[in-house]
């Protein structure tokens, strides 16, 4: 099962309408670059039969294979393939590969990375922009663990925006898949709305598993748990996500030290300042999400009642609501 279910079956034939044999780079007009990883070059081009503006993740073959990094590629591509229908998750169009690399195909965000908006605005996003934001990343992760899975890499520089400021996940290169077993399940048009059976907890309940402990992420948003060689669980992207939300409303992320490693002592110590000038229901939600034990630290379904959220339309779907300007 691949991610181009669309577009499998007859490779030979010059004549098959392009939608219906693998697709090649021939397929694309390649233009500029527009955004570079550790493991991929992320090129903007044009698909030349539809004429749609997509994103070309390239990987190279003898570099991954060097680096040891084919099981997180498999895993990108199998997350990407489960979880790309959804309107907050970057959708995986089509795969194909030459002799020197892979090629993901991705819906382009056009508006790139959240981080330069938080950039931008030096001192953090008007609270209006911010709670929605927080709300959209909510539900794009409650989404992905409801599917069983862990981002493990969630910063700003993975939420990209769409041209209608919309969020779209991006970079499942460190993810966990915890039921690889079961069959995807379709990715509804709607993500589920009742939560309060506990995405959360299901996660939790299956992310013992030694293979999710090993480091995976960014220094400044990694969880006390995995610095302490404990699994990550949902809790782990809870916690990144209040490290987001904290750096969306004050500009820069609660733990920064000079190094990796004095980032780290600040994790553990849980040493962080919250200006006074922040709004006191964001300060007690980012309190209650970046709780050192990952047991006592809040759901996302519960992180959606709290206070922050009083009076956030959580029924209308939020990729149907008009997004407050960003900087
Ligand atoms: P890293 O080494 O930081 O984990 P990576 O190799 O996994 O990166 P991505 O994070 O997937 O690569 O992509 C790198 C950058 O390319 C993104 O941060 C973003 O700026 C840009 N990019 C990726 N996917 C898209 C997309 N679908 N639309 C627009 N820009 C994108």
């Amino acid at each position: 099962h691949t991610a181009h279910a669309h577009v499998h079956a007859p490779r030979s034939g010059a004549s098959s309408p392009p939608a219906m044999r693998k697709r090649s780079p021939a397929d694309y007009d390649f233009a500029q670059t527009l955004g570079e990883g550790s493991y991929s070059t992320v090129v903007r081009a044009t698909d030349r039969h539809s004429d749609r503006v997509v994103a070309i993740k390239i990987l190279d073959k003898r570099h991954i294979v060097k680096e040891k990094k084919t099981k997180y590629v498999a895993v990108e591509k199998a997350a990407l393939t489960l979880l790309s229908r959804h309107p907050l998750v970057v959708h995986l169009l089509a795969t194909f590969q030459d002799a020197q690399s892979l090629y993901f195909v991705l819906e382009c965000a056009e508006n790139g990375e959240l981080l330069a908006y938080i950039r931008r605005a030096h001192d953090g996003l008007d609270l209006d922009a911010a709670r929605f934001y927080a709300a959209e990343l909510i539900i794009a992760v409650e989404y992905l663990h409801s599917m069983g899975v862990l981002h493990r890499d969630l910063k700003p520089e993975n939420v990209l925006l769409s041209s209608d400021m919309h969020i779209k996940l991006a970079d499942f290169g460190s993810a966990k898949l915890l039921r690889p077993e079961s069959p995807p399940r379709p990715a509804p048009a709607a993500p589920p709305r009742d939560t309060d059976h506990g995405a959360d907890a299901h996660v939790d309940a299956d992310a013992a598993p030694k293979s999710t402990r090993s480091f995976v992420g960014t220094a400044e948003y990694v969880s006390p748990e995995l610095l302490q060689d404990q699994p990550a669980g949902a809790a782990s992207d809870v916690w990144a996500l209040g490290c987001i939300l904290y750096q969306m409303l004050v500009g820069r992320p609660p733990f920064k030290g000079s190094n990796d490693y004095q980032t780290f002592q600040k994790i553990l110590k849980r040493d962080f300042i919250i200006p006074d000038r922040i709004d006191p229901d964001a300060r007690d939600l980012i309190d209650k999400m970046l709780v050192l034990d990952p047991n006592g630290r809040i759901s996302l379904a519960d992180a959606k009642q709290h206070a922050f959220f009083s009076g956030f339309d959580w029924t209308t779907p939020i990729w149907d609501q008009t997004p407050p300007p960003l900087p």
